[in-house]
C-alpha cells in the first residue's frame, strides 16, 4: 500500500514500505543513458521536481554524474536523508570477494556514505572485458548464495539499508529465498502495459517483496514505443493527461515503484505529476490488456552465446518461464 506525503517544498508524494523498514518513494528519476546530461537531469528532479529518488548503476557510466547532482541539490538545501539512492553491482563483480569493494567504488563514485537500495543487476557474472555479444568463456558460473552471503553483510555493516534483486525468473527467486537471511526487499524488473510480467508480480506480493517497474515508457530507442500506442494514447487525452505520465500512474496503481529515465527538465516535472488523479478502472483494464506482451530487455546480446553457451537462447536465460 502506498503512503502519501509532502516533502518540504510542498510537491505530494507517495511511497512503498520495504520489508528491511525503510520506505522507497514510488516515482524515481531512471538515469540510463543519461550521460553527461545525468547531474543537470538529478539536480532538475530533486530541486524542481520533488523527486527523492534516484536510480543508477555502475554499469551505466554516469555515477560521478549522479553524485554532483545529489551533492548540487545538497547544496540547495535537500537533505541526503530524504534521498532514496539505488545502484547496482555490475555482472563482473558477482563473485563474493568483488561485491564489497564495488560497493565502496560505487559510493565513492556517488560521494555518499551509504545506499539506500543494492541491487544485483543481472543474475549472471561475466568475465572482465567480455564482449557483446559474449564469446566463449565470457559467461562465468554464478555462486548466488556466496554474492547474496556479502549483500547482507553490507546490510549488517551499515552501508547499504536495504537489497535486491532485478532481472530474476520465478527459479531464481525461489533459489535465493531458499538460503536468504535476508530476503530482498526490492525486485526490479522491466514492467509496462507492452510486459506486464504478471507472473513475477504475483510471486513478489507472495513473499512481500516490493517491486520497481523499469523502463515504464517502453525504454529508449530500439525499445517499444507505448508513448504512441493507441490505447495509451486515447486514454491520455480522455483523462487529460500526457503519455508518459498514464503510462507512470498504471505502474502505481499496480502498486510498484516506477523510475522513468529523461534528461529532459519539462518531462523529469511531467512524470512526477501523477498524484492527484487515477486512472478510472475500466481505463487501467485496457492498459492491462495490450495483447503483443514482448520483453525490451531479453538479455540476449550480453549473455546468449548460440554456439558455446552456457545460454544459447533467450528462454535459456529467462528459465523458459515466458
Ligand atoms: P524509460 O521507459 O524510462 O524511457 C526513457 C525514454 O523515454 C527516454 O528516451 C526519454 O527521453 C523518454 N521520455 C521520458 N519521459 C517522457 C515523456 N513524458 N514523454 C515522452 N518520452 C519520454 O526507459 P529506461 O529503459 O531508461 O528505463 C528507466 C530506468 O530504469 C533506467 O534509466 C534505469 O535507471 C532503469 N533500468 C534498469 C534496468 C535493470 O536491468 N535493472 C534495465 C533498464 C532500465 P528524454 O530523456 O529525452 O526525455
Amino acid at each position: 500500500m502506498a503512503h502519501t506525503t509532502f516533502t518540504p517544498e510542498g510537491h505530494k508524494t507517495e511511497s512503498f514500505r520495504l520489508l528491511s523498514g525503510h520506505k522507497i518513494p514510488a516515482v524515481g528519476l531512471g538515469t540510463w543513458q543519461s550521460g553527461s546530461q545525468a547531474s543537470h537531469a538529478v539536480f532538475t528532479a530533486l530541486v524542481e521536481g520533488g523527486y527523492r529518488h534516484i536510480d543508477t548503476a555502475w554499469e551505466y557510466g554516469d555515477q560521478n554524474e549522479v553524485g554532483q547532482g545529489m551533492k548540487r541539490a545538497i547544496h540547495a538545501g535537500i537533505e541526503r536523508r530524504d534521498l532514496f539512492v539505488t545502484s547496482k553491482l555490475w555482472c563482473t563483480e558477482l563473485s563474493p570477494e568483488r561485491v564489497r569493494p564495488a560497493l565502496l567504488n560505487t559510493l565513492q563514485e556517488l560521494q555518499s556514505d551509504y545506499l539506500d537500495l543494492f541491487l544485483i543487476h543481472w543474475p549472471f557474472r561475466l568475465r572482465e572485458g567480455a564482449s557483446r555479444p559474449p564469446k566463449a568463456g565470457d559467461v562465468l558460473e554464478f555462486d548466488m548464495e556466496g554474492v547474496w552471503r556479502e549483500m547482507e553483510k553490507l546490510v549488517k555493516d551499515n552501508l547499504v539499508r536495504s537489497i535486491g534483486v532485478c532481472n530474476f525468473t520465478i527459479t531464481k527467486l525461489n533459489k535465493l529465498l531458499g538460503f536468504a537471511e535476508l530476503i530482498p526487499s526490492v525486485c526490479q524488473m522491466e514492467m509496462h502495459p507492452g510486459w506486464r510480467n504478471d507472473k513475477m508480480l504475483q510471486l513478489c506480493r507472495m513473499n512481500g517483496i516490493h517491486v520497481t517497474a523499469y523502463s515504464p515508457l517502453g525504454s529508449q530507442e530500439g525499445g517499444r514505443d507505448l508513448i504512441h500506442d493507441q490505447t495509451v494514447e486515447r486514454i491520455a487525452k480522455k483523462l487529460n493527461k500526457t503519455p508518459g505520465q498514464v503510462l507512470v500512474k498504471w505502474g502505481l496503481q499496480r502498486g510498484t515503484s516506477v523510475i522513468p529515465k529523461s534528461s529532459n527538465p519539462e518531462r523529469i516535472k511531467e512524470n512526477i505529476k501523477v498524484f492527484d488523479w487515477v486512472i478510472p478502472d475500466q481505463d487501467f483494464e485496457a492498459l492491462s490488456s495490450i495483447s503483443d506482451q514482448k520483453r525490451v530487455m531479453d538479455g540476449e546480446d550480453m549473455f546468449v552465446d548460440k554456439s558455446e553457451g552456457p545460454f544459447r537462447s533467450v528462454a535459456d536465460l529467462w528459465d523458459h518461464e515466458d
